[in-house]
């Protein structure tokens, strides 16, 4: 079974509308989906309808930012109720500084010599509320400022450089309550992404299982095959089950849905409860 649980529509930083990637899915062969935007909860009916025309079965999700000891975090939270009248208040909270955020990027970048950074990132934002460092990294790749966005990200967009903002996103322990609330499970996104010494790793991934949270991902578009192997074994040590998903944000950027490898079957699947 081809499980992807981790992918983004236009609602958030995501290329394709939610039905279009729901479509894409099934194309390439995902049997269950799981739409994970950024802070946002607005493609999920959408999602969902798609998901019944085209066969497959469809899981809701959101990826919520989260701020941990100084470093931002990822919670993945599934079958979440998309109709949480709280967890909506809460993400709603989570955005809100992103519009402010976005124009002193703009302004930073302006003082390295990088005009209209601003209008030129909200061009591919298809909602201006969810604009991030995304949609800046888009316009910088195709204004030809950098190659691609990957450089985007390591020149511009990153701790350290012109155009970072560091965001206070919501407490690990707020961002785990949420889903919770909402009758979902929380899975920590893509943790070998976050550059963190192996004691922090451990400290972080501690204090996550103490608050309940379910899963951590293994096999992620953000991952190496050595990480995979790395995480695999720290889902053991620490007893969470496992996750995966591409992370898919548009074709020709990063991974494909359902594309990556299964996960070891050794580890116990964080859908193994669900009934697919
Ligand atoms: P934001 O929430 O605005 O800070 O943007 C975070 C998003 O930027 C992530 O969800 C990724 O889609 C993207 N991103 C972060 N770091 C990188 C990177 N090094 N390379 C490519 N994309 C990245
Ligand atoms: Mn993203
Ligand atoms: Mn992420
Ligand atoms: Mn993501």
């Amino acid at each position: 079974m081809n499980v992807d649980l981790h992918c983004h529509s236009n609602v958030s930083d995501g290329v394709l509308a939610p039905a279009e990637l729901v479509r894409r899915a099934a194309a390439q062969g995902v049997d269950v989906l799981a739409l994970t935007d950024h802070d946002q909860l607005a493609g999920l009916q959408e999602a969902r309808s798609a998901a019944r025309e085209s066969g497959i079965a469809f899981v809701d999700g959101v990826e919520i930012s989260v701020t941990w000891r100084g470093t931002t975090i990822h919670v993945v939270g599934l079958c979440i109720d998309p109709a949480h009248a709280a967890l909506g208040a809460a993400l709603e909270t989570v955005r809100s500084g992103r519009i402010e955020r976005a124009r002193q990027m703009a302004r930073e970048l302006a003082a390295v010599g990088i005009e209209g950074s601003l209008e030129g990132a909200m061009r591919y934002a298809e909602n201006p509320r969810m604009i991030g460092r995304t949609h800046f990294a888009r316009f910088l790749a195709e204004s030809g400022t950098v190659r691609n966005a990957k450089a985007a990200f390591q020149h511009y967009l990153v701790p350290g450089k012109p155009g970072y903002v560091p965001q206070q996103w919501a407490a690990l322990a707020e961002a785990v309550a949420w889903i919770r609330s909402a009758g979902g499970q929380a899975v920590l996104a893509h943790p070998g992404r976050y550059g963190l010494a192996s004691s922090a790793l451990d400290a972080l991934l501690g204090e996550f299982r103490d608050l309940d949270g379910e899963a951590i991902e293994v096999v992620t578009g953000s991952h190496s095959p050595e990480q995979y192997r790395q995480f695999a074994a720290l889902v053991t040590r620490f007893g969470f089950a496992a996750s995966r998903g591409s992370d898919f944000h548009g074709p020709s950027e990063g991974a494909e849905l359902g594309s990556l490898p299964p996960l070891d079957p050794q580890l116990r699947a964080v859908w193994g409860g669900w009934g697919h």
